[in-house]
């Protein structure tokens, strides 16, 4: 019974951002997952770490003050700002629950290395964790968006983080094939970089490339309606001065051509690659989008022509990772079955 003493807490704990729910209250944190350090005498203190984090660069920041992100790929790169993090975040969420350390449920990767894996048990158990459960974060994924995954049915999930496209087959809540591509969020904004260098002579930094790609970006070009003008700002590629150009949402389709191919061909050897009962399954019941790239418009539609099947996004597809770890530790005792060992 979720009581108002309980200790139990979900974690996301994303390349690009980690969320946090606390049961019987919801989501309380939902940051970059980004740690700000000022280096030291080989040492480094830390400053701020998520949303603060971030602020504390963009404000012109103070001489030596680095910004550490921990995760790369959906696994963690430095287990030490890791833990400094997830303990910042996990103090945060105490201030609302019981005396007792929670206890933690964390997903992973489905391709997590069992060493991989480890590492995030302990990082969450050093963090400050009474105790520590594990899952995979499609299966997480799935739940959250409200597939029956117990059932005799396969399901094909694919989330587009920030680092990775990872994909996963689903078999009677079993991760059956996992695989991750490195073209996801970031590799858009790079691909935005390069675009607006190459056709139009402009330097724009990842921060812009970003902005650019949540306001303006299309996977489909002619997207009707969204013919507008994007005016954007930068610097002159010969002469660094100050320059500004127009873009159009064919120029961001055509600019998120490449890491789109690249997804969907990715997606589509993954289906060639499954049995065949499996693979009918998937092909009928259509592909679980998720992740913050499912929200670029149009993907869904890129997709689908390229790989011939039909892709669902669900209704906010960032947080079905930790709307489906709350759903899971909210009701451990039938679906225990879903947690991995670390
Ligand atoms: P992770 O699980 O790796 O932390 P998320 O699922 O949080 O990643 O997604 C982060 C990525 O989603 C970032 O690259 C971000 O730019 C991208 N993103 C967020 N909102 C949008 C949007 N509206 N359109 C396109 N991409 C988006
Ligand atoms: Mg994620």
């Amino acid at each position: 019974m979720a009581s108002v003493f309980s200790d139990d807490i979900a974690i996301d704990l994303g390349t690009a951002n980690t969320l946090v729910h606390v049961v019987g209250r919801g989501v309380i944190i939902d940051e970059p997952s980004v740690v700000a350090a000022v280096m030291r005498g080989g040492g480094r203190d830390v400053l701020a770490v998520g949303l603060k984090a971030k602020a504390l660069i963009a404000r012109r920041p103070p001489e030596r003050v680095e910004l550490i992100r921990p995760m790369r790929d959906g696994v963690i790169a430095d287990f030490i700002a890791t833990e400094i993090m997830l303990r910042q975040f996990i103090t945060r969420a105490k201030s609302m629950l019981g005396f007792r350390r929670p206890r933690i449920l964390i997903g992973v990767p489905a391709g997590a290395t069992p060493v991989e894996r480890r590492a995030v048990y302990e990082t969450a158990l050093s963090a400050g964790a009474r105790k520590v459960y594990l899952l995979e974060e499609p299966v997480a994924a799935a739940v959250g968006a409200g597939l029956p995954i117990d059932n005799p049915q396969s399901f094909m999930v694919v989330d587009v983080g920030g680092g990775t496209t990872d994909i996963a087959v689903l078999s009677e809540g079993n991760v059956v094939q996992a695989r991750a591509l490195r073209v996801a969020g970031y590799a858009m904004d790079e691909a935005i970089m390069r675009h607006v260098r190459r056709k139009h002579d402009l330097v724009i930094g990842e921060a812009n490339a970003e902005r650019l790609k949540i306001e303006a970006g299309t996977a489909v070009s002619h997207a009707n309606g969204r013919e507008v003008e994007i005016r954007i700002k930068g610097s002159d590629l010969r002469h660094g001065r100050p320059k500004e150009a127009v873009l159009t949402p064919s120029d961001m389709a055509e600019a998120l051509s490449r890491p789109i191919g690249e997804m969907s061909e990715f997606i589509r050897r993954a289906l060639e690659d499954l049995p065949p009962e499996v693979a009918h399954d998937v092909t009928r019941g259509g592909i679980l989008l998720t992740g913050g790239g499912a929200l670029l418009d149009k993907l869904d539609v890129a997709l689908q022509r390229s790989v011939g099947v039909k892709f669902v996004v669900p209704p906010t597809p960032m947080h079905c990772v930790i709307r489906g770890s709350a759903a899971i530790l909210e009701s451990l005792d039938t679906r225990e079955h879903l947690l991995i060992g670390p």
